[in-house]
């Protein structure tokens, strides 16, 4: 069935591995239904939201291949939540409570003393006309409720499987605050409502939300989306990410280098049954994924897992795919610069490094030749073959090199690539040499 989805995400700050979870995972479905992504910007906190971070959000999204079918605002659909809290109140479903945060607390404290769960006793209801008068002389404003039925709800989730909530251990949820403001719950459930949605999928930290949501779809709509709560992203100490402390933004990936694919297959594969894996593109992993493969258990992410996936990917990457990003990047070797370099470098940028020892200098952070070598330059400079080159030279001239000074493996090898790259690690010098040609290793090597 083509799925209507969206992702949602509130532009408090920017998104990072965890929030784009969600919003790869809604886009695959999307995909592989046929169906739409929407997204939806939950920006009816005011104070807390900017634009900026609204467009940052659809940048980034682009950049890992997400192209939403439709964008919604909600702070342009204030209109229409209010006619549904209305509409609430007629049912009598929306009740209006005068209660302080701290009288609250106190009720919740006396609650747990007597054993009680801490669930609003609904005390708000048997307010005389007399007392709510003198509640608003002080000045006091309503915040306003939503009276559940105390039943049980069930729903069957897409990545839990059979989920279920008793309401009556659930407070009446606070849908309007004081200030007339929205709390998420009901302009979500209003929208999910109005555009369609078919599907909701989001982290599982909003799995006790669902059974108040199923109530306002039933009693608004006469019927429930689907639901599918995938697990959270934790980091490498084990901590939830924060959009606050821009930790593992998508930002800082796309800045450092990172493939917007290896982003894509990690934040949707880690904590799946399948391994995290280089996949061509996204239609690939739109194949592999299912929603019945996220486990229940967090997701943890480390930075040096999706630097080994992005090295992996980039060894496989073919010269076509990357033509423009190297003459952007001032790379001008073509194929055989990229094909020696491939298998060497973990992000993309470093190419521009291999690129410029192979065309330049070495660079202020070169290792240095050891003057006990000096005799063995000296020889090898004598027995490097004239251009022109290819990927044989190198074996000829070690060869030689070899049968004439006697040193063999690493002996070898190693003082050649430290004269010629000013690394100890590198790409194969076969295809690497004939880059950096006759000259320039002539006057490495002396
Ligand atoms: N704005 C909510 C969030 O970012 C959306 C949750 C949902 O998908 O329903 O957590």
């Amino acid at each position: 069935m083509a799925e209507v989805v969206r992702f949602a995400p509130s532009p408090t700050g920017n998104i990072h591995i965890g929030n784009a979870r969600p919003a790869l995972i809604n886009w695959l479905v999307a995909m592989k239904t046929g169906g739409q992504f929407i997204l939806r910007y939950d920006d009816t906190d005011a104070e807390r939201s900017r634009t900026e971070y609204a467009e940052n959000i659809a940048e980034d999204l682009a950049w890992l291949g997400v192209k939403p079918d439709r964008v919604e605002w909600q702070s342009k659909r204030m209109g229409l939540y209010d006619t549904v809290a209305n509409k609430l109140r007629e049912m009598g479903r929306l009740y209006a409570c005068y209660e302080t945060p701290d009288e609250l607390d106190r009720k919740r404290k006396r609650q747990r003393a007597r054993g009680l769960p801490p669930v609003y006793d609904r005390a708000a209801l048997t307010l005389t006309d007399d007392q709510i008068a003198a509640y608003e002389a002080e000045g006091r404003k309503p915040h306003w409720r939503f009276m559940l039925d105390q039943k049980t709800i069930s729903w069957q989730d897409g990545v839990r499987g059979d989920q279920s909530i008793e309401c009556d251990s659930v407070s009446d949820p606070v849908l309007i605050r004081e200030d007339g403001t929205y709390l998420y719950t009901l302009p979500s459930v209003i929208d999910d409502i109005d555009m369609g949605v078919t599907m909701v999928i989001r982290g599982d930290d909003h799995v006790t939300n669902t059974a108040v949501q199923i109530q306002l779809f039933e009693l608004l709509s006469g019927k429930s989306p689907k639901f599918a709560h995938h697990n959270l992203i934790i980091n490498a100490s084990g901590e939830g990410l924060s959009k606050r402390l821009g930790s593992l933004s998508i930002r800082t990936m796309r800045e450092e280098g990172y493939e917007p694919l290896s982003v894509a297959i990690f934040a949707v594969l880690n904590g799946t049954s399948d391994p995290v894996q280089p996949l061509a593109d996204m239609n690939a992993l739109a194949d592999l994924f299912a929603l019945d493969k996220v486990s229940r258990s967090s997701s943890k992410f480390d930075m040096a897992d999706l630097g080994h996936l992005n090295a992996r990917i980039l060894h496989e990457t073919e010269f076509d795919a990357v033509s423009d990003r190297l003459a952007s990047l001032g790379v001008e070797g073509g194929d055989v610069f990229w094909l020696a370099v491939r298998g060497n470098i973990e992000r993309f940028p470093e190419a521009r490094e291999w690129w410029d020892i192979a065309s330049n200098g070495l660079g202020a952070d070169a290792v240095e030749k050891s003057a006990e070598d000096a005799d063995f330059y000296a020889k090898a400079t004598e027995l490097l073959p004239r251009e022109p080159w290819d990927e044989t030279t190198w074996k000829s001239w070690t060869s030689a090199l070899k049968a004439e000074t006697g040193r063999k493996g690493k002996g070898l090898f190693m003082p050649l690539r430290v004269a010629l790259t000013g690394r100890s690690h590198g790409p194969e010098l076969a295809a690497f040499l004939p880059i950096i040609g006759y000259q320039r290793s002539v006057d490495r090597l002396s």
